[in-house]
């Protein structure tokens, strides 16, 4: 994609993370505080946890409808994660990037590498908790899991962790105000890049350049 029919148009940004590392929560924290960045709700086929719901953590689909989508062509990218269906809307993605919002995409290694492939100008960030013993506590205190689901998170977590160098950026989730805070520098420095500076600071360059 040229630099010309990029202006104005919102970044996206893939984050991905071993279930457990605290993506959800440092996202939410971000957009809570960004109004100018959103999160895409994906598709999925997995039964909705206590305190989730539907069009606002997932769009609950099942299986049948889920497939129909991606006969559709409805998906930007999907997977199987932990033996559930998980897909991203194209449409929302595009029409809110054209908007000029910027997007995130909380999704996992599969996903990204699909995203990477049709549109290698999203960024994509990797969080990682400060150790095995720590994402396990996560993921009990959660409390949201069977203990079967959290045994299967575990042992998918080194798979998810061995694709982190496919990633920009890394964030390791030990403090989650250090976590946040630099999860907060990685838009703020593309929001600062010449190329997404050049509508707003026109006129005073203009100026300064006469
Ligand atoms: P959590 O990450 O432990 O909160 O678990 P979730 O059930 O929310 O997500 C399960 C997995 O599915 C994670 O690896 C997500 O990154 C992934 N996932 C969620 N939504 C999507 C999606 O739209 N597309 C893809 N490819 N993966 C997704
Ligand atoms: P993910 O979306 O990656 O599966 P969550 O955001 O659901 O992870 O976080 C998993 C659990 O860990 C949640 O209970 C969350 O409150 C907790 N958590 C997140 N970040 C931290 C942190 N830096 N220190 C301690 N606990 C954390
Ligand atoms: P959970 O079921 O715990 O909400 O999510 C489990 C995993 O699914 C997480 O690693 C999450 O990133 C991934 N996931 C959630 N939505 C999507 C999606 O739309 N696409 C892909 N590829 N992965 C997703």
């Amino acid at each position: 994609m040229t630099e010309s029919n990029t202006q104005g148009r919102g970044t996206l940004y893939i984050v991905s993370a071993p279930s457990g590392a605290g993506k959800t929560s440092l996202v939410k924290a971000l957009t809570d505080a960004d109004p100018k960045v959103l999160v895409s709700v994906s598709h999925t086929t997995r039964d909705m946890r206590p305190g989730e719901e539907d069009g606002v953590n997932y769009n609950f689909v099942n299986q049948e409808q889920f497939l129909d989508m991606v006969a559709n062509s409805d998906f930007l990218e999907h997977a199987e994660v932990f033996g559930n269906y998980y897909g991203t809307s194209q449409s929302w993605v595009e029409s809110t990037l054209r908007a000029g919002r910027d997007v995130i995409l909380e999704i996992d290694w599969q996903g990204a590498q699909q995203v990477r492939r049709l549109m290698p100008e999203a960024l994509s960030i990797f969080i990682v908790p400060p150790s095995k013993q720590a994402l396990q506590e996560r993921l009990d205190s959660r409390g949201q899991d069977s203990a079967d689901v959290i045994d299967g998170r575990m042992k998918e977590a080194a798979s998810e962790t061995s694709h982190y160098a496919e990633f920009d950026y890394l964030i390791v989730n030990d403090q989650f105000e250090e976590a946040l805070s630099d999860l907060k520098s990685i838009l703020r420095a593309r929001r600062v890049r010449i190329e997404a500076q050049k509508e707003k600071i026109t006129s005073i360059l203009q100026d300064l350049l006469s």
